[in-house]
């Protein structure tokens, strides 16, 4: 009898023995195509020797020393590294072990900002209906979807929520791209209004949509006009990067791509690349001095703090994203996997909607095409398509997420950057066979 809590306690899923390149092989020697890296996390593939002798070289020197105690040399080295890269106006960083704490620090900065700064009655939070933050408890409530918040309702801080930038399913006949940003610019400015715009704390998006929508990009200026109405406001922008970010739509922080920096920014998943349990938040100057020049601490902490050996496999993952150039092959293996998925399935009855941004790609999957009608969620469309896919061989994302209040069904796909044409070709090939089978 297995003592491990599975997710799903009435199914223990194949053990995993190894990994090599875009493949993982379970005991029995299967092979798996790693179409999703996980959960949007391997972006280097398996097996990277760079990564695994950089981490093995630390754990030599020291594995671990407690930040209350010391800083390390890898810590400091990835966030000298991390300020480089990152979008104008980030200057600090603040290395955690996860995606969800680096979204409870950020939550907790913003607060404490405003804290130092004289403005004690900032304390709303707004955030986007189709989002997901983490799961630990104000992320949780941080974020929208509704099926993952309401067994913990009664936990969950008030947090506000607006309208996604959702273009496939929010924007309305005769809208464009441009009057449909502005409409929900206008509807983030009305409920800043309405709370009150000295009470708010911070806005917080993801700026490419991951687990509850498959891969959703804004669409052009909407976030310009965040940032402005934000600054007119005096609301913090945190935008979170921990899915999207590091790479994976193309450049490294996915919000360079809309023109905007943020004031904090949320990083983890690629940043370790599955070999370190690895996240980060990065601030802005100003956030940074007004602690510095305040209290002078930062009233958060957690065990793993900059932790050496994470920190010295995150250096070895930006090296081969940055040094060796992998990041240069999101744009083009992104097009390629968006051609591919285009030919086959773009009149395909059940895809409504193929998009994304690089190397992070979502098909929408409805029972209608024509009128975009979800599938009803008792037909389980997501649940038996991951099931179908993992027997044919391919690991993908598939989710039935909540859709503005109402189910719908999404693959995401977000393969490792070092992916084949082949493998591109493999990939589309086991989604049609898995597609075909459920529908
Ligand atoms: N934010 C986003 C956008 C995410 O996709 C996730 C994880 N899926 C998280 C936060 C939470 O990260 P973690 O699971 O590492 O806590």
């Amino acid at each position: 009898m297995s003592h491990i809590f599975p997710r799903h306690t009435k199914s223990l899923p194949p053990m995993v023995a190894r990994g090599e390149g875009a493949y993982l092989y379970d005991t029995n020697g299967k092979a798996y195509l790693d179409g999703s890296g996980g959960a949007a996390v391997s972006c280097l593939g398996h097996g990277d020797a760079t990564v695994i002798a950089a981490m093995k070289a630390q754990l030599d020197q020291v594995a671990f020393a407690h930040t209350g105690f010391f800083t390390s040399e890898p810590a400091e080295r990835l966030a000298d590294r991390l300020i480089e890269l990152a979008p104008e106006g980030l200057d600090r960083v603040y290395v955690v072990a996860g995606g969800s704490e680096a979204m409870e620090s950020a939550l907790k900065l913003a607060r404490q900002y405003h804290l130092e700064t004289g403005a004690p009655e900032r304390r709303n939070i707004i955030a986007r209906r189709q989002s997901y933050h983490g799961n630990t408890l104000g992320a949780l409530s941080t974020g929208g979807n509704i099926w993952r918040r309401e067994p913990f309702a009664p936990l969950l801080i008030d947090v506000h929520h607006v309208s996604p930038c959702y273009a496939y399913r929010g924007m309305e006949p005769g809208e464009t791209e441009e009057t449909y940003g502005e409409r929900l610019a206008a509807e983030l400015e009305a409920k800043i209004e309405e709370l009150g715009p000295e009470t708010v704390m911070a806005f917080v998006a993801e700026p490419v949509v991951g687990a509850t929508a498959g891969a959703v990009p804004a669409v052009p200026g909407y976030f310009r006009r965040v940032r402005e109405i934000c600054d007119r406001h005096g609301i913090l922008l945190i935008l979170d990067e921990v899915m999207c970010g590091m790479g994976r739509t193309g450049t490294l922080f996915a919000c360079e791509q809309d023109g905007v920096s943020p004031d904090i920014c949320a990083i983890a998943k690629g940043l370790g690349a599955g070999y370190a349990p690895i996240g980060a938040m990065l601030c802005s100057s100003d956030i940074y001095a007004a602690i510095e020049n305040g209290s002078g601490f930062f009233q958060h902490g957690h065990t793993y703090l900059g932790h050496p050996t994470s920190c010295a496999g995150a250096n070895a993952v930006l090296d081969r994203l940055v040094s060796d150039r992998l990041l240069d092959r999101v744009a083009p293996t992104g097009e390629m996997l968006r051609a591919a998925l285009h030919e086959r399935f773009g009149q395909h009855p059940n895809v409504g909607d193929i998009r994304g941004r690089g190397l992070f790609l979502g098909l929408e999957l409805v029972e209608d095409r024509a009128t975009k009608a979800p599938f009803d969620p008792s037909r389980g469309v997501a649940g038996k398509l991951k099931k179908a896919a993992f027997a044919e061989g391919l690991i993908c994302y598939p989710m039935g997420g909540t859709i503005d209040g109402q189910r719908g069904d999404h693959v995401l796909l977000a393969p490792p950057f070092i992916l084949t044409e082949d493998q591109v070709g493999e990939l589309v090939d086991k989604l049609d066979a898995a597609l075909t089978s459920v529908l």
